[in-house]
C-alpha cells in the first residue's frame, strides 16, 4: 500500500549528473526551451492529466505540424513534447528542481498543497470501475492506491519512518512520465535508485555526520568498492595505511591493479611519506580507517586532509570504530566518510549495510556508479538501521565506558604483554587521538597475551584458547560493534590461511586478541575477563 506514497514524495532518483544525462534519459529541461530551427513550434500532441479515456485520442498528427527531421539522429522525445500552457516552472526551475538532498519532511509538506482527486475526472474513477471487476482484478488492486492526501497523511502520522517495501514506483499519467524526464516532477522510480525507508536513513546519517549528503549500500564492503571504483580514474594512484580491513586491502591490491590503479601503503603515522608521494606523484584519493582495525592506529585527519588539498587528492575516511559520536572527519574539512554500518551504526549483530557520506557532488558521483553495479541495502534492513541509530548515542556512551575501563584493567593485568587502544599514553597515536576524539575513543580494543612470552609460540597461541574458551560473557566471533561483547583470536579469526611471514609483516602475532565491548556493565566483564585469565 504504502508504495502509492511514491507519486507524492517528491524525492529525485539519479537520473541527472554533472557529466549529463544517464540510462538513456531524455535530456535536461534547456532544450525544451531551445527549438530546433527546422521544427515548428507546435509540437504533434497536447497532453492534459485531466483528458478522460473517453475523450477521442488523436489518430494522427496534425497536418501542420513538421516532422521531426530524419537527419537528425541526436534528437530526443523531448522533441516531441509541447510545453503545457499551465505549467507554472520555466527553464530556471531545474536548478532547484527537486534533489536527491531534499528532505523527507520539506517533500511531505508540499503534499498539503496539493489534493489529489481521480486524476480521470468524471463518473469514471478508478473506484466505479473497480466495483464492475471480477474478484480477481479486485484482488490485486482493491484498497491500494493511497491518492488522497487525508489518507496518505494518516500514514505519514506514524511515528516510525514507514517500511516501503516495493520495488518499483509507478506515474499516474504520460505527463507525469515525461515531467519526471525533464527534471520537474519526481519520484524513486525503480529500487536501485532510491527508496524512502532508505532516504530516511540516509538523511539521519548525513545530519550525523553534519554533511551534505550519504548513499547507504548493501554493505560496508560495497561502499568501498563502489566508491572507490567511482572516484579513482582508471590508472589514478592510491594511498592507504597498511594497517586495514583485509577486504579493502584484498581490493585494492588485487583488483584495482587490473584497472591500472596502483597504490602506495603507508604507515598511519607516516606524514612525510604522504608529503613524498603526493610531491612525486598525482595522487586521485586518500584512503584510512580511523580507528584501525586490529591496531587501534589513529590517524592525524586534519593534517592528512590540508595535504590532500594541497595536492588535489581527495580524502576518505572509514570511520566505523568511531561512529559520529565519537569522531567526525567532516568537521576537518575531509572530502567523504566511510562506514560500515553493519557494525555500531545499526548496532544489534542483525543487519548488513555500508554508508558513505559527505560533500554533495561527491556522493552524487557514487550514487550514479550505485544505480549500475546495484549494492542496494533492503527497506527492511533500512528500516532496522533506522531504529539502530536512534540509540547510537547512548550505546557509544557505554561502548566507550567499557572500552576505556577493560582497558585500565588489561592494561595493569600480569598476564598481559600489551594492550592497543588509543587512550594509553604508550599507544604509538594517543597525542593525535586525545586531540581528536574528546567524546571517547569507542569500544574496540586489541590487547597481546603474554603466554610463554614469546608471542609466535604454539604455548602462547593455547594459552589464548584456553583463555577466550574460559569465558562466560563474550561471544566468540567475527564481527563488532554490537550490544553484546565479542572476542576473537585474531590469526585463527581473519589471517588463518595467512603465511607465517605475512602475519609477522602485519603484526597479528599468536597472542594477539581483540576485543569489541558490548554494552554490558563494565564490572561484569572486568569479573569474567579476570576469572578466564587464570587459565591463560
Ligand atoms: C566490517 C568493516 C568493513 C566492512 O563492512 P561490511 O559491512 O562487513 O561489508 C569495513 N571497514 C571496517 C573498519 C569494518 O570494521
Amino acid at each position: 500500500m504504502i508504495s502509492s506514497l511514491a507519486f507524492t514524495f517528491h524525492v529525485a532518483t539519479p537520473t541527472r549528473s554533472a557529466h549529463g544525462w544517464t540510462r538513456g534519459m531524455p535530456p535536461p529541461v534547456h532544450h525544451l526551451h531551445q527549438p530546433h530551427p527546422q521544427h515548428h513550434p507546435t509540437p504533434r500532441f497536447a497532453f492534459s492529466p485531466r483528458a478522460t479515456v473517453s475523450e477521442p485520442a488523436p489518430s494522427a498528427p496534425p497536418a501542420d505540424v513538421p516532422g521531426i527531421s530524419e537527419e537528425d539522429e541526436s534528437l530526443t522525445v523531448a522533441a516531441y513534447i509541447r510545453p503545457d500552457p499551465n505549467e507554472t516552472y520555466s527553464s530556471s526551475t531545474s536548478s532547484s528542481s527537486p534533489s536527491t538532498r531534499e528532505s523527507l519532511d520539506a517533500l511531505v509538506s508540499q503534499l498539503d498543497a496539493q489534493d489529489y482527486t481521480d486524476s480521470t475526472g468524471g463518473n469514471r474513477t478508478r473506484d466505479n470501475v473497480l466495483k464492475s471487476c471480477q474478484a480477481s482484478t479486485v484482488a490485486v488492486h482493491g484498497g491500494e492506491r493511497i491518492r488522497g492526501v487525508k489518507k496518505t497523511k494518516a500514514i505519514l502520522d506514524a511515528i516510525q519512518v514507514p517500511i516501503v517495501q516495493s520495488s518499483t514506483y509507478t506515474f499516474r499519467s504520460t505527463r507525469d512520465c515525461i515531467d519526471y524526464n525533464r527534471g520537474m516532477y519526481s519520484s524513486f522510480e525503480y529500487g536501485r535508485y532510491g527508496n524512502p525507508t532508505t532516504r530516511a536513513v540516509e538523511e539521519k546519517i548525513a545530519a550525523l555526520e553534519r554533511t551534505d549528503d550519504c548513499l547507504l549500500s548493501s554493505s560496508g564492503m560495497n561502499s568501498v568498492t563502489t566508491m572507490l571504483l567511482a572516484l579513482v580514474p582508471e590508472g589514478g594512484h592510491i594511498v592507504t595505511t597498511t594497517d586495514c580491513y583485509r577486504r579493502t586491502r584484498q581490493f585494492v591490491s588485487v583488483l584495482l591493479p587490473k584497472m591500472g590503479i596502483t597504490c602506495t601503503v603507508l604507515d598511519p603515522a607516516d606524514l612525510d611519506g604522504l608529503r613524498d608521494v603526493m610531491q612525486r606523484r598525482s595522487v586521485s584519493l586518500y584512503f584510512s580507517e580511523s580507528p584501525t582495525n586490529p591496531m587501534l592506529r589513529v590517524v592525524d585527519v586534519p593534517s592528512i586532509v590540508n595535504l590532500c588539498k594541497e595536492h588535489g587528492a581527495l580524502s576518505v575516511f572509514d570511520t566505523t570504530f568511531a561512529t559520529p559520536i565519537n569522531f567526525r572527519p567532516m568537521d576537518y574539512g575531509a572530502d567523504l566518510v566511510l562506514h560500515s554500518a553493519t557494525k555500531y551504526m545499526a548496532g544489534h549483530q542483525d543487519v548488513m549495510a555500508g554508508a558513505l557520506a559527505g560533500k554533495a557532488a561527491l556522493v552524487d558521483k557514487v550514487r550514479q556508479l550505485h544505480g549500475v553495479l546495484g549494492g542496494v541495502v533492503d527497506p527492511q534492513a533500512a528500516f532496522l538501521i533506522n531504529r539502530g541509530l536512534k540509540t547510537l548515542s547512548l550505546r557509544m556512551k557505554a561502548h566507550n565506558r567499557n572500552g576505556e575501563a577493560i582497558t585500565q584493567f588489561l592494561n595493569s593485568h600480569p598476564k598481559i604483554e600489551k594492550v592497543n587502544h588509543p587512550m594509553l599514553s604508550t599507544h604509538q597515536d594517543h597525542e593525535v587521538a586525545m586531540k581528536l576524539f574528546t567524546k571517547g575513543f569507542g569500544g574496540m580494543l586489541s590487547f597481546e597475551l603474554k603466554g610463554d612470552g614469546n608471542p609466535w609460540s604454539v604455548e602462547t597461541f593455547e594459552a589464548v584458547g584456553r583463555f577466550i574458551d574460559n569465558l562466560k560473557i563474550p561471544y566468540i566471533g567475527p564481527s563488532l560493534g554490537g550490544c553484546e561483547t565479542i572476542i576473537e583470536q585474531v590469526c585463527i579469526m581473519g589471517y588463518f590461511d595467512q603465511p607465517l611471514h605475512e602475519r609477522r609483516r602485519l603484526g597479528i602475532t599468536n597472542g594477539l586478541v581483540r576485543l569489541s565491548c558490548g554494552i554490558e556493565e563494565s564490572e561484569d566483564l572486568i569479573d569474567d575477563l579476570e576469572a578466564a585469565l587464570r587459565y591463560a
